[in-house]
């Protein structure tokens, strides 16, 4: 059998053990507005959209593109990922509704650059059939390039290059935001007026990571120890940081464990579970990195049993969308002021973090319901308006 057969057979297996999922009333219960497919028959992209909930405004979420075991198992993660978009944005006070996307990868045939673009033409088909309820960005597996590919069929996507008057990589705006995060917490929780001398543990120095730990270390005064998987990513942190004061590395499984004030996620989701949450020794988790409890209730309550504090991932992470949407309103003239008003929006974060940890300390909730409450309450509100 070749390895493509085998794929659609290991495909069809998945698909059976995912038979169980009723994915209408999965939509039912979460809310979700709709969910499309397209199955191209020229390029053989096969992609879905979900859109979760447009009340606020058009769905604005990311492409996702990576290889699935099976259709249902792409089908349950773009559903899970549009929703978690809709909190996201109403809790940051955007006019923006929850969407996502994702293009299921054959991996082998998208490293072909032809059929690459093919395909992304094809996707901005798709995306322009929705007439603007949905605006695409990049995403796990996708680029600034891929935007560019994506925009010669639609205009209804944002993060094209920089060069050509699109908003560009968001990872730093991200990281500005997860700071001024930071900052609010270490004033509420640590009662310290700066992050002058606060230790952060840095999980992950990719895009975000390595522009945190140097906001952190140049603009802060903070003590900083990092870890990434990636040799090549550890390097580049030793060569930038060679003679900073408080810089440095520690082994990617014991990055967690570290005696700090700030621990700070900023490479995989589920990095908060019962094996790793009684092992932390931080007083706050407040990273980037998306769906960070591997269980939201049940891990959400662990951290709040242990006293610790967490900033709820897509309230402190939501720098990246503030700049997207700006994008948007760009219309591929960014600008000094657009960058102006992006870094003035975000600096907000400060406010909405600390709103949340207040509200759930108010209540005797975990960060991760207080945020949930105020998405679902700005809804509501926006509802009753309408
Ligand atoms: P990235 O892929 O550039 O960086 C992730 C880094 O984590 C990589 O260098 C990787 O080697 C490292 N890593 C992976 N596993 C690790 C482990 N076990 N221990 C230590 N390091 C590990 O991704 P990114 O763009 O920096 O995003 C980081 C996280 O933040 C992701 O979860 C992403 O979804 C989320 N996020 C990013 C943005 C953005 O603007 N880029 C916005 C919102 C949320």
């Amino acid at each position: 059998m070749g390895s493509a057969a085998r794929r659609r057979m290991a495909r069809a297996t998945a698909d059976q053990a995912l038979d169980s999922f009723d994915y209408v009333a999965y939509m039912g219960q979460h809310g979700h507005e709709e969910l499309a497919t397209c199955v191209d028959r020229e390029t053989g992209l096969r992609a879905m959209i979900a859109l979760h909930d447009t009340t606020l405004g058009p769905g604005v979420g990311g492409t996702r593109m990576r290889r699935y075991e099976s259709s249902a198992a792409a089908m349950l993660d773009v559903l899970r990922l549009s929703e978690g978009m809709t909190y996201k944005a109403a809790v940051a006070g955007l006019p923006l509704g929850g969407a996502k996307s994702v293009i299921l990868a054959d991996g082998d045939e998208e490293r072909d650059p032809e059929l690459r673009a093919a395909r992304l033409h094809a996707f901005g088909r798709f995306v322009e059939s929705l007439g603007g309820r949905y605006i695409t960005a990049e995403d796990v597996g996708t680029s600034p390039a891929d935007m560019r590919q994506i925009r010669t069929a639609t205009r209804h996507v944002a993060g094209t290059p920089r060069e050509e008057g699109g908003c560009g990589d968001p990872s730093p705006t991200t990281a500005y935001g997860v700071l001024r995060g930071m900052q609010a917490l270490a004033e509420d929780v640590l009662e310290r007026p700066s992050l002058e001398d606060v230790r952060v543990a840095v999980q992950g120095l990719g895009h975000v990571g390595m522009s945190l730990a140097e906001q952190l270390l140049r603009d802060q005064g903070a003590v900083v120890m990092a870890a990434d998987v990636r040799p090549a990513m550890v390097r580049e942190a030793q060569e930038r940081f060679a003679g900073e004061r408080g810089f440095s590395i520690v082994a990617p499984d014991e990055i967690h464990m570290q005696e700090c004030e700030l621990f700070a996620p900023c490479a995989l989701g589920a990095v908060l579970n019962p094996i790793t949450i009684p092992q932390l020794r931080c007083r706050i988790v407040a990273g980037a990195a998306n769906n960070q409890l591997a269980d939201e209730d049940r891990d959400g309550e662990l951290l709040r049993q242990r006293g610790i504090v967490y900033a709820v991932d897509y309230v402190i992470n939501a720098g990246g969308l503030i700049h997207v949407m700006q994008d948007v309103q760009a219309r591929g003239a960014w600008s000094d002021a657009d960058e102006a008003t992006v870094t003035s929006r975000v600096a907000g974060i400060y406010d909405t973090v600390r709103r949340v940890v207040e509200r759930a300390r108010a209540e005797n909730i975990s960060p991760h319901q207080a945020a949930h409450a105020i998405a679902r309450e700005t809804i509501a509100a926006a509802r009753g308006r309408a």
